[in-house]
């Protein structure tokens, strides 16, 4: 036995040792030598329960372990004491009478079974026995087939052949055969921090002690001996040992929790060894009896190997569930990281940062916002290239890091800007922080061989009560911008002044609410294409705003600002309005080589609406079109807010329309909203596929998700393809849709019908 301990062999544990070899030599010379004084013999059996008491109840209260362990020896060292007791009460059995018996009084087996009872109800206590229902059916069950076995065994060798036939006695060989087998099912299943090696000790103790019961015909002639003088220094001694390695070795390195096993030999082997006990009485008889028996048992067999092989398919089966179950949880885990980290530095990204402030907003606590943006970004990028601006991005995230107190939260926001949450500061608090801050910042720094002296400008503004975190970022980016107007390179309260110099928001929503009347929105439509060979299988409408003074405004402007104002109703239906109407004309004009699917982007404030999916449906029966041409685009995001949006995914759904679920992987719940909402298509968002050609972490997940997205009978379209390499990538990937500017980019209606008549003639020519 290997012990990294310190004093191995203290006092206690030399005298354990040597009451212990003395009891053996003691009892291997009673077996041909009748002993002039016999009770010398039993003197080491309390003194060893006690050693062994002395010892759990030191490991007990080691401070080094756990509660639960501690507890274990603690009950453990309980059970021990009372085998003081059990082995006095058993001297006084064989010496008390007027001549000296083997016989083990009622008293006596009342105290064993005690303490096996003990024994076992410690070890249904470890915490890993909070295990399920039918986990415990099964060890009820097969507790019965091994104490049914063991019984007839018992009866057959031993006590069948004695005069005195005890019934608690084979009680108490029941309870240490049970304790045996919940030892065995503890160790196959785990038993917390408590040392799997001690647990192995004492089963082996038990196990031990228990079969000396075998030895009882061998001593019916010996009254001077009885299986208790080697039953008990066996079983304390494995108690000492047990008790000393927990203690020495400290607590296991970590709860392991192994999977419950399913199959298990134990019943086989039980059957086998009573079939076999059978054989054994019935075969010397000869005649019918043992035709019988041979049947019998040849019956089974047969019996228990059918059983054995679906049980193994089964098992096999469930195994290859749980894997994947695995792999699932796996990715979902990596996916909600990606959901709140920015993968270039590490820290949060904006959906994290935007829910905390709205929390920190909710709880009522103050804190100061600030915005950080790099003075100058562009011409690092521009000049040394994209990895040295990479480089330099996460340089400032890490000084950022390392300038805030522990409470705050650093996130990057996009780009170059980041952005602080201060809790708890006052302003002179945070204008004390931020100095530190910039002069940590801005220091000098060597990027690729570049001598760089970075340059930031902060906005800076304390939240309000009636807030919204939409809100608090936008006075801190005017405040930002006002502190690069004035040079950079430093911070800038918001004052209100600053809104009315940047009420332009208020006036290009008054200019969106003319634009419908004015005619100035169109729709481009973007092609989506098969992999490899880049064939037309739909096209995503995409809406453009031509402003009379401003140009072209893009979508990402003006489409929020209509979200936050509400002209998002009145805009969407009339992008709807126009997509049927342009889907039905391609329809009649070029019949079957017109855009199998037509995706339409609807906003949540949409599909909240509740006359939405009537109004759908009142539009396709105007252009006779058929539903199943029409893809609606959500986000996550619109169907997570409310049931009423959810209901109108699902009608719409129910109405044949089919449903894209958009920018996949940014938001939220991602996986478990797959469960609740109808989707067809699933939109695998571009931040993924831009590091699908390196060693990312978002390739891994395009990899694995594509599984899924098949298992759960969906497609998949992989947005903002731009490199041949990366449509190349996603092919081998198992990816059979693509959208992005390496194939097309948003093109007019007008070009998409020059696409399909160019279709036609080829195919004419061919026919
Ligand atoms: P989205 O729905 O994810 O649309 C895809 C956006 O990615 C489009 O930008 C498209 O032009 C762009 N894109 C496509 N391929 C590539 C590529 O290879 N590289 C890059 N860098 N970009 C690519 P767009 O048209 O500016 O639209 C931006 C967002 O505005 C859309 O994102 C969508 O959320 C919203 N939007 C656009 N049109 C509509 C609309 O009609 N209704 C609503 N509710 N939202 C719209
Ligand atoms: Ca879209
Ligand atoms: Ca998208």
């Amino acid at each position: 036995m290997h012990f990294p301990s310190r004093r191995p062999f203290d006092p206690p544990f030399v005298a354990a040792l040597g009451l212990f070899v003395f009891s053996l030599i003691w009892f291997a010379i009673g077996l041909v030598h009748v002993w002039s004084v016999p009770i010398i013999g039993w003197l080491p059996l309390p003194l060893m329960a006690a050693l062994s008491t002395y010892e759990c109840w030191r490991t007990s209260r080691s401070p080094a372990l756990d509660v639960a362990t501690r507890r274990f020896w603690g009950r453990f060292g309980v059970a021990s004491a009372l085998l003081i007791a059990g082995s006095i009460s058993n001297i006084v059995d064989s010496f008390g009478g007027a001549v000296i018996t083997q016989n083990i009084g009622v008293r006596t087996q009342l105290i064993f079974g005690a303490a096996l009872a003990m024994i076992l109800w410690t070890l249904l206590r470890l915490p890993t026995w909070q295990r399920s229902r039918s986990d415990w059916i099964r060890f009820a069950l097969d507790t019965g087939i091994v104490a049914l076995t063991g019984g007839v065994l018992i009866w057959h060798f031993t006590l069948g052949k004695l005069a005195t036939t005890s019934h608690s006695g084979l009680a108490v060989s029941l309870i240490a055969t049970i304790s045996l087998l919940t030892f065995v099912k503890v160790l196959a299943a785990g038993a917390g921090r408590l040392d799997r090696g001690s647990l192995r000790i004492l089963a082996l103790g038990v196990g031990l002690a228990a079969s000396t019961g075998l030895l009882t015909p061998m001593l019916a002639d010996k009254p001077h001996l009885t299986t208790s003088l080697l039953a008990f220094p066996v079983s304390q001694l494995s108690g000492i040992l047990a008790a000393r390695r927990q203690r020495f070795n400290g607590p296991a390195a970590a709860p392991v929790h192994a999977a419950g096993r399913r199959f298990s030999l134990v019943p086989y082997l039980a059957a086998a060894v009573l079939y076999g006990l059978l054989l054994k009485v019935e075969l010397p008889r000869g005649g019918p009896e043992a035709m019988l028996a041979y049947a019998v048992t040849g019956l089974t067999l047969l019996v228990v190997l059918r059983q054995i092989t679906t049980l193994r398919d089964n098992s096999r089966l469930l195994d290859t569930v749980d894997a994947n179950l695995e792999q699932l949880r796996a990715y979902q885990k990596q996916l909600d990281h990606q959901v709140t980290h920015d993968p270039l530095t590490g820290i949060s990204n904006r959906p994290a940062w935007s829910g905390e402030i709205s929390n920190r907003l909710a709880g009522g606590e103050p804190f100061v916002v600030a915005l950080l943006d790099l003075d100058d970004f562009k011409v690092v990028n521009d000049r040394y290239g994209h990895h040295a601006g990479d480089a330099l991005l996460q340089t400032i995230s890490r000084r950022l890091r390392e300038a805030v107190r522990s409470g705050d939260t650093v996130a990057r926001l996009g780009g170059d800007e980041f952005t602080l949450l201060l809790p708890g500061l006052d302003e002179r608090g945070t204008e004390e922080l931020l100095r530190g801050l910039l002069a940590g910042v801005q220091r000098p720094v060597v990027i690729e061989g570049h001598d760089l002296t970075p340059r930031i400008s902060v906005g800076v503004t304390a939240g309000r009560p009636e807030d919204t975190a939409g809100e608090v970022l936008r006075r801190a980016d005017v405040a930002m911008y006002a502190a690069k107007r004035a040079g950079g390179g430093r911070w800038t309260w918001f004052d209100t002044v600053m809104d009315q110099l940047a009420d332009s928001d208020a006036r290009l929503g008054a200019d969106l609410r003319q634009a419908i009347a004015r005619d100035e929105l169109f729709l481009v439509y973007q092609p989506i294409v098969e992999l490899p060979h880049g064939r037309l299988a739909g096209v995503e409408a995409l809406v453009r705003w031509r402003h009379p003074d401003h140009g072209m405004i893009p979508p990402g402007i003006f489409i929020p600002l209509a979200e936050s104002n509400g002209q998002i109703v009145e805009l969407g239906r009339w992008i709807v309005g126009e997509a049927v109407r342009q889907t039905a004309q391609w329809a009649r004009e070029h019949g079957d080589d017109a855009p199998r699917k037509v995706s339409v982007n609807v906003s949540a404030r949409q599909l909240s609406e509740p006359g939405f999916p009537a109004e759908m449906a009142a539009l396709l029966a105007r252009h006779d079109l058929d539903p199943s041409r029409l893809v609606v685009e959500i986000t996550e995001t619109a169907v997570l807010g409310t049931g009423v949006a959810l209901e109108a995914v699902r009608r719409l759904h129910a109405m044949g329309l089919r449903i894209a679920l958009d920018d996949f992987g940014t938001g939220q719940s991602s996986l478990s909203l797959l469960v609740d909402c109808p989707v067809t298509w699933l939109k695998v968002d571009k931040s993924f596929v831009d590091g699908v050609t390196t060693a990312s972490p978002q390739a891994v997940i395009v990899d694995g998700l594509i599984g899924i997205i098949q298992g759960l009978r969906m497609e998949a379209v992989a947005e903002g393809v731009e490199t041949a390499e990366q449509a190349d990538r996603l092919h081998r990937a198992g990816y059979r849709y693509a959208q992005g500017y390496h194939f097309a980019r948003p093109l007019p209606a007008t070009e998409i019908a020059l696409l399909l008549s160019m279709r036609e003639t080829r195919q004419n020519q061919l026919t």
